[in-house]
């Protein structure tokens, strides 16, 4: 099928041929007809299928008849994230330019007076995350009785974010004639539930299950141990020893990690930069335009930062974290392997990971295999700055002697000046991991090697009856054991046998 099939307007369409699509992808196929029809459509789609441009272009059809009035948008687009609005904002401006309408954002972390001034225009096209758009409703400044067409996006992201009620709160603003189009990537009972409620005998359409991965990705797990400083030396060893990366994202399951991790890998001299949910929007923006156009080669993000964005071309993921939700694991790694393309995604995993690792493939069906343990001699946290929460800032002399230690995977590490670059090659030792193995142990707890976790390979970790057996074996053994809680000093009366108290022999039926 070609886009000229669709029922899409000559200005879609030279929209579309200027963008270089060749054929329209299968949610494009399943959808467009029926938006274009004013039907309700309940899309079940990720990020990477084309979604946006599902709704985006039969959108712009429909818009080409009619006007916008003051403060009251004509179509309404909500989003769970800022990027996300911003990059459908993006779409607009693409598949829009031979359109003349007006495409309003409204967002949190940009001034109340601009988007005022763009919505006394009148809005076409208004994308907004449910927080800042129930902010201006209350402030009188909006009205949402002219909404032909509402579109509710990542809608399980908005679950996930508490957005529910407030998309509640929104439907019953809005004329009940008007057309919805919802689209989530999974469909949990909650969201079945609000699109029951709002929307109107819709058309499902649905593509590749959100519990698939692409097959271009090399999905592997590297055990590590599960302090902090262990992870970031686990990393550094990856990202040191990865083959072609070009640019990593490293998916964090906490705000504050994404911090951490971010500023220890500045420190040890690689390009990073941070995208989390409390930055504002500037440094936010700032960031993805830096990690889009190459100028910051690793990008440390939580999920909810990284949810949808488009980035076309990112070589590998790793999961500093692994995600306590299998679906995020999906979405994460669905940042690599896009259109067809190689892709590597490598999650450090320690003991406590076994419950996410077994969710993650009993949804996916594929058996993730485990690279061997990583030998940390070539980056050892030697120098962390971030070790032990910060408790040691490095010497002067101490941040030159990580200069000095060249990870192998330059591309990621900051631009030297070429004089820089002439001294650190001169000054730089051979990684220490081939010539130089540690002399001491690193001060971090070891990793742990997949024995660690069991039979070695290909499943290193213990089923979970096994665990559970061996944890009873290990209760029934405890009375023999030693009690190591309190090394050689057990106090005398903690070792006599525990007698029953006369109340309660008396209820157990014991008493003489
Ligand atoms: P989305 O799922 O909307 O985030 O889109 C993912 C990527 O696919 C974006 O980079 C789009 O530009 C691209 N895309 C959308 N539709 C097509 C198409 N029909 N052919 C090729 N690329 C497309």
């Amino acid at each position: 099928m070609n886009f000229s099939d669709l029922g899409l307007s000559e200005k879609v369409l030279a929209a579309v041929r200027s963008a270089g699509y060749e054929k329209p992808t299968p949610i494009q196929e399943q959808a467009i007809p029926h938006v274009l029809a004013r039907r309700d459509v309940l899309g079940v789609a990720q990020t990477g299928t084309g979604k946006t441009a599902s709704f985006t272009l039969p959108m712009l059809s429909l818009l080409e008849t009619g006007r916008a009035r003051a403060r009251m948008p004509r179509t309404l687009i909500l989003e769970p994230t800022r990027e996300l609005a911003a990059q459908v904002e993006q779409s607009f401006v693409v598949y829009g330019q031979n359109h003349r309408l007006t495409v309003s954002l409204l967002i949190g972390g940009v001034s109340f007076a601009d988007q005022l001034k763009k919505l006394d225009r009148g809005a076409d096209v208004l994308i907004a995350t449910p927080g800042r758009l129930l902010d201006h409703f209350e402030r009188g400044k909006l009205l949402l009785t002219g909404v032909d067409t509402f579109v509710v996006d990542e809608a399980d992201r908005m679950l996930d974010m508490g957005f529910i009620p407030d998309i509640e709160r929104i439907c019953k603003l809005l004329p009940p004639t008007r057309q919805t189009v919802f689209f989530s990537a999974t469909m949990p009972k909650e969201i079945q539930h609000l699109a029951d409620q709002f929307l109107r005998n819709p058309v499902k359409v649905e593509v590749a299950p959100a519990a698939s991965t692409a097959k271009t990705i090399t999905q592997r797990l590297i055990s590590s141990g599960s302090k902090p400083w262990d992870k970031r030396a686990v990393l550094r060893s990856l990202i040191d020893n990865a083959k072609d990366l070009k640019n990593a994202i490293i998916f964090c399951n906490r705000k504050r990690d994404v911090a951490t991790v971010c500023r220890s890998l500045t420190k040890h001299g690689y390009s990073a930069g941070a995208l989390h949910g409390d930055m504002d929007q500037t440094s936010r923006m700032a960031t993805l335009d830096g990690f889009k156009k190459n100028e910051v080669t690793l990008l440390v993000a939580s999920d909810v930062a990284a949810r949808g964005l488009d980035i076309p071309t990112v070589s590998h993921v790793f999961n500093f974290d692994l995600p306590t939700h299998a679906e995020d694991y999906v979405h994460r790694i669905g940042r690599t392997g896009r259109a067809g393309r190689e892709g590597t995604a490598i999650s450090i995993a320690t003991k406590a990971d076994r419950k996410y690792i077994d969710a993650i493939e009993a949804l996916t069906g594929d058996t993730i295999e485990w690279i061997g343990a990583i030998d940390f001699s070539s980056s050892s946290s030697e120098g962390d700055d971030e070790e032990r929460g910060n408790s040691r800032k490095p010497s002067r002399r101490g941040r030159g002697k990580q200069r000095s230690d060249a990870p192998k995977n330059t591309e990621a590490r900051k631009q030297d000046t070429p004089k820089q670059e002439e001294r650190r090659q001169e000054k730089a030792p051979a990684p220490r991991r081939k010539e130089q193995p540690a002399p001491t142990p690193a001060p971090v707890s070891a990793p742990v090697s997949a024995a660690d976790y069991g039979d070695p390979s290909p499943r290193p970790v213990p089923s979970r009856n096994e665990a559970s057996r061996n944890n009873r074996g290990r209760s029934k053994d405890r009375g023999e054991r030693q009690v190591i809680g309190m090394g050689d000093h057990v106090p005398a009366f903690l070792l006599l046998p525990i007698r029953p108290t006369k109340e309660k022999e008396q209820k157990n039926g014991t008493s003489d």
